[in-house]
């Protein structure tokens, strides 16, 4: 059977994931279950838009009346933005697999309604139990429609009930050691540029920490490198589709929406601004419609990436569309061709550049007296401080569904095991060399 169940946390408490560890261990779930990062961008979202799903055996009632159980004891219900959802699917025929893969991957890029959710569960003959207003059945629905062609693992430990609310006891060196030995088949444990531990939220109990990887190994094998002072009640590893881009889709500008999660190609129109709070916009288009396009005061050093774009470069952006299809919230950024840029200078004469006859009057040589109209201006270009290339923002301002471009590299083999030592060399900077 397969079982998909979503929004069941609140900002106040509790945690889908942990929820799934809780039900894995009921249930005597064998493999591992499934933590399915969906649009980043919709309104309703607590935090990171997760949901859970997993596949299990055995005596259907039973397993029912369990995971039922263990949802109303820990959903947060109290709270006006919880609104769980749980799906039960006995069997799937090709076709019905087919559409629900359909509905995972227009929920993870787009806004979907529930009644579009409604519909796919009663095609697929989901049984599905809502509580309130049953919000959570898009997100259950997804989780168990997703397929990963690129897929992470997160392996999360979860604190024992008495330490909810103290500070979290693991060793900063261990983390930065565990990175060292690692990275890059981990990723996103530190911010190298503010020097954060990204693995141990704030807050955000009864998560202890979570490890993300390329493996099963290498996420068990970052665990045993970190020195934990407190209790851990469990560990628990999920499959996801954290670190892979699934959420973009290729569109064009003149058929976004809102709350779509694209990549664009097009040319800069109007060249990056500094709006107030930190913020750099600039203005792009792909010749169906213009975007604005915002690197916003998180992404930290990303901006100085972005305020070397000029008028004419070419270039794909990455990132998700706000309530307004006017703009786009950049993840990632990709030179493809810079456009030739050129100052305007006096012409020589004498060996040496003529000045300024006074504005507008053209130009003189200060040697030999000789005048030149303005039309004699010579254009020299300039260089470009900025090369073609993928760009990123820095880990801590990352979305989880996002694909660090560490992991664009290809596994295995002796050029690619020399490329990821050039990333640990380079990881400081945010471009790809
Ligand atoms: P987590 O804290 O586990 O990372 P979250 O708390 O941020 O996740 P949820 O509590 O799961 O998010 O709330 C998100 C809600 O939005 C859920 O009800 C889910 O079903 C719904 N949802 C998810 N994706 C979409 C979408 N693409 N369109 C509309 N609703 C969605």
């Amino acid at each position: 059977m397969f079982i998909g169940v979503d929004d069941t946390d609140s900002l106040k408490g509790g945690c889908t994931t942990y929820l799934a560890a809780l039900l894995c261990d009921s249930l005597g779930v064998t493999g591992y279950p499934k933590l399915i990062r969906l649009n980043p961008n919709i309104p309703y979202r607590t935090r990171g838009n997760g949901a859970i799903a997993f596949q299990v055996e055995g005596d259907a009632g039973k397993i029912e009346k369990t995971t039922l159980d263990l949802v109303k004891k820990h959903a947060q219900l109290g709270d006006d933005n919880t609104n769980p959802g749980v799906v039960f699917i006995h069997e799937l025929t090709p076709e019905q697999r087919k559409r629900l893969e359909g509905f995972y991957l227009k929920t993870v890029s787009e806004l979907v309604t529930l009644e579009e959710a409604e519909s796919v569960a009663a095609e697929v003959n989901a049984e599905v139990h809502r509580f309130k207003n049953g919000r959570g059945v898009i997100g259950a629905l997804a989780a168990v429609g997703s397929k990963l062609p690129d897929k992470t693992y997160e392996l999360i430990a979860y604190r024992v009930k008495r330490n909810y609310g103290k500070e979290k006891s693991v060793d900063e060196e261990s983390v930065y050691k565990m990175d060292r030995e690692t990275y890059p088949e981990t990723f996103d444990n530190i911010d190298p540029d503010k020097k954060q531990i990204l693995i141990s939220p704030h807050g955000y109990d009864p998560v202890l920490c979570g490890i993300r990887g390329d493996s099963v190994e290498v996420v068990r094998r970052a665990w045993k490198l970190l020195k934990v002072s407190e209790e851990v009640e469990r560990i628990q590893v999920f499959e996801t589709n954290q670190g892979t881009d699934a959420h973009l889709r290729d569109r064009r500008i003149s058929e976004l929406k809102p709350y779509d999660c694209v990549i664009i190609e097009g040319e800069v129109i109007i060249s990056p601004q500094d709006i107030e709070g930190g913020h750099v916009l600039f203005g792009l288009s792909d010749g169906s419609g213009k975007i604005a396009c915002a690197a916003y005061e998180p992404t930290g050093d990303f901006r100085k990436v972005v305020r070397k774009l000029a008028e004419g470069d070419r270039i794909r952006v990455f990132g998700g569309i706000g309530k307004h299809p006017n703009t786009l919230n950049l993840e990632k950024l990709q030179v493809l061709e810079l456009a030739r840029l050129c100052e305007r200078i006096p012409p020589e004469c004498c060996g040496r550049r003529m000045t300024s006859a006074g504005a507008g009057k053209g130009f003189k040589c200060r040697k030999c007296g000789k005048k030149a109209g303005m039309d004699a201006v010579v254009l020299r270009e300039v260089g470009r401080d900025l090369g073609p290339g993928l760009y990123e923002v820095p880990p801590r301002a990352r979305r989880h569904l996002s694909k660090p471009l560490v992991r664009f590299r290809q596994p295995k083999g002796r050029f690619n095991s020399l490329k990821s030592k050039l990333f640990k060399v380079m990881r400081r900077g945010s471009s790809e060399p």
